[in-house]
């Protein structure tokens, strides 16, 4: 048969590559100490699940030999990839590198420093299985300094849950399990990776939350410091304020527009009258005043309506730009 009947589209196995059960992504810049032990505690943990597995390490620009030793790993491992990327792109980028390449039909993520604990996969998985597209993990006894990480996450956290309305304690967990058609087409940037939540409940996601382990770091150190909570919670404001009201500036600031354009033509057209037929002076009203400022606001709401139209168009657009680069892939294919 030349061409593949409708049916065996029915049948992955006939056409597409083979998938994998799961794909743990794991972001690293710096941890060159921990990456040995993290992969083989993954790997033991996974182990007992039996299921088909893979583990993408995302070498993100490290400069601390952590690349050579995740590129020896790859090699002697057949569960190992690692991508390496050109640069430094930041948290986000390399996982997103690490989603583009995972074959697995659910995609674990956690942090390559040994904070997050393997062991808690298959509890990830088996709250998976209870029916749900996202579980995110919970860490109850954060081990991070208060002042400078726990207070401000804890706020980040009010305002997201407030402004995104998805109802997590811990956003910034990285520990978590999802199923892979759901972040199959995510434009990610930004600190947006712990958005990912939010983003997945306005696709309709079920998503859970369960309490994990933490540790505190091992070797090296945090990458972050108080700066992130902020770009985090200006990503927030980026996001959904855009997703919100400027999907179609228009309807917002152009219906602004008519609005405060009728309203001034409106008294416009009754200070006309007035002047016209009742012969009154006009000149030393303050409703002139508010007519012609009405009518100036209204004109301007309503350009500026469609240059943000135009901005948005352009700015979806734009968004096929590839936020990582890679320079190589170990491990098997
Ligand atoms: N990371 C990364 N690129 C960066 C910064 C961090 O890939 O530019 C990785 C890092 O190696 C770790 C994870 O992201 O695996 C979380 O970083 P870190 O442990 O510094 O954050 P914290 O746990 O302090 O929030
Ligand atoms: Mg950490």
């Amino acid at each position: 048969m030349p061409y593949p009947s409708i049916e065996s589209h029915n049948h992955p196995s006939v056409i597409d590559p083979p998938q994998l059960d799961l794909s743990i992504v794991v972001p690293i810049y710096n941890e060159a100490e921990s990456v040995e032990t993290l992969v083989s505690a993954i790997a033991d943990s996974v182990q007992e699940t039996h299921l088909n597995y893979e583990i993408i390490c995302i070498d993100d620009g490290s400069k601390d030999g952590s690349t050579k030793v995740l590129t020896n790993l790859a090699r002697r491992r057949t569960d190992l990839k690692a991508v390496i990327l050109r640069r430094n792109y930041g948290q986000t980028a390399a996982m997103a590198a690490g989603f583009e390449l995972a074959a697995g039909k659910v995609i674990i993520t956690l942090d390559g420093d040994l904070q997050n604990d393997p062991a808690d996969i298959p509890m990830l998985l088996a709250k998976l299985e209870e029916g749900y597209d996202l579980v995110s993990g919970w860490r109850k006894n954060r081990q991070d300094a208060a002042l400078t990480r726990l207070l401000p996450s804890k706020i980040a956290n009010i305002i997201i849950a407030k402004v995104t309305g998805v109802v997590l304690h811990d956003y910034g967990c990285s520990l978590k399990a999802y199923r892979a058609e759901l972040i199959a087409d995510m434009n990610l940037y930004g600190e947006l990776h712990r958005f990912l939540p939010a983003l997945a409940y306005i696709e309709g996601a079920r998503i859970a939350e369960v309490p994990v382990r933490h540790h505190a770091r091992r070797f090296g150190q945090s990458k972050y410091g108080l700066g992130r909570t902020i770009r985090v919670v200006m990503d927030l404001m980026t996001v959904f304020f855009m997703k919100k009201f400027l999907t179609r500036p228009m309807h917002v600031f152009g219906l602004g527009g008519v609005i405060s354009l009728t309203a001034g033509v409106g008294m416009g057209i009754y200070l006309t009258i007035v002047k016209l037929f009742f012969e009154q002076n006009i000149g030393d009203r303050p409703l002139l005043i508010l007519a012609v400022l009405l009518i100036l606001t209204g004109v301007q709401l309503f350009c500026f309506g469609l240059v943000t139209e135009l901005l948005m168009r352009t700015y979806h657009e734009s968004q096929r730009r590839p936020i990582y680069r890679v320079r190589n892939v170990f491990g098997k294919q």
